[in-house]
């Protein structure tokens, strides 16, 4: 694999893709794969965050659309990336790659909560630093604790995995002709409502100029691919 043009990256991953091909939960084996795939980006030198949405577990959203206090519900699925994040911690540490949960929400006996400062020691340290309960507040998502952690830790770049392979201009599932953007401006993103990350995680990442590099993470080895600025992609910048 080649040296990567960033020094440190954000890597989100949405909840769905620890799924695999199952319909909902963690496949361990699915989890192992994207484990390898992280492990291949840092043995080039990359520093990595990771933050892993709880869609395959648990959204606030549907809990409250089925009558559940939204906050309550919201509770729910920042534990549901806890899960997720120990998950993503046991396959990287079996392949050998170190690493540390750092938590918004706090749980002592489980993982770290998190602390910038001791985030950064992990990451000089060759470890990869997974941030787990998004940020750590009910109403809000991953993405925008994906955004937060990005421009926190002083990200080159936030890179979005995740099913589709980069920002279209349309729905590609209904809409053949629709066309995929190389690169797109932060304000067209949110003028034109395009289906990235949440408006709230977009214009954080706009106001820190942190480029958001949308790409399939279900490919084997695309990671790699877009790191060295070879695979599909959509590039959200200025
Ligand atoms: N969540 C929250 N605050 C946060 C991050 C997440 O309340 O800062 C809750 C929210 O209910 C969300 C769920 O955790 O629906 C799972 O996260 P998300 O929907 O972002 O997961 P993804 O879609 O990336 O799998």
């Amino acid at each position: 694999m080649s040296k990567p043009a960033y020094k440190r990256i954000l890597l989100k991953l949405s909840g769905e893709v620890l799924m695999g091909c199952q319909q909902f939960g963690i496949d361990p084996e699915f989890v192992a794969e994207l484990a390898r795939e992280v492990k291949a980006a840092k043995d080039t030198g990359l520093e990595i965050c990771l933050v892993i949405g709880g869609g395959n577990i648990f959204r606030g959203m549907a809990g409250a659309a089925k009558g559940m206090d939204r906050a309550q519900a919201d509770y729910m699925g920042m534990l549901a990336t806890v899960m997720n994040a120990l998950a993503m911690q046991n396959a990287l540490e079996q392949i050998g790659v170190h690493t540390r949960v750092q938590s918004a929400v706090q749980m002592d006996q489980v993982c770290e909560p998190v602390i910038r400062r001791r985030a950064e020691r992990h990451l000089e340290k060759g470890r990869v630093v997974i941030f787990a309960a998004g940020v750590g507040a009910p109403y809000f998502t991953t993405d925008s604790g994906a955004a937060l952690r990005a421009a926190e830790m002083q990200c080159d770049a936030l890179l979005k995995g995740t099913s589709v392979d980069g920002i279209y201009d349309s729905d590609p599932k209904t809409n053949p002709q629709a066309k995929r953007y190389d690169t797109v401006d932060y304000d067209t993103v949110l003028a034109d409502n395009l289906k990235v990350m949440d408006a709230s995680a977009v214009a954080l990442c706009r106001d820190n100029q942190i480029p958001i590099v949308v790409f399939s993470i279900r490919e084997k080895g695309n990671l790699a691919r877009v790191l060295a600025g070879e695979g599909t992609q959509t590039i959200v910048q200025k």
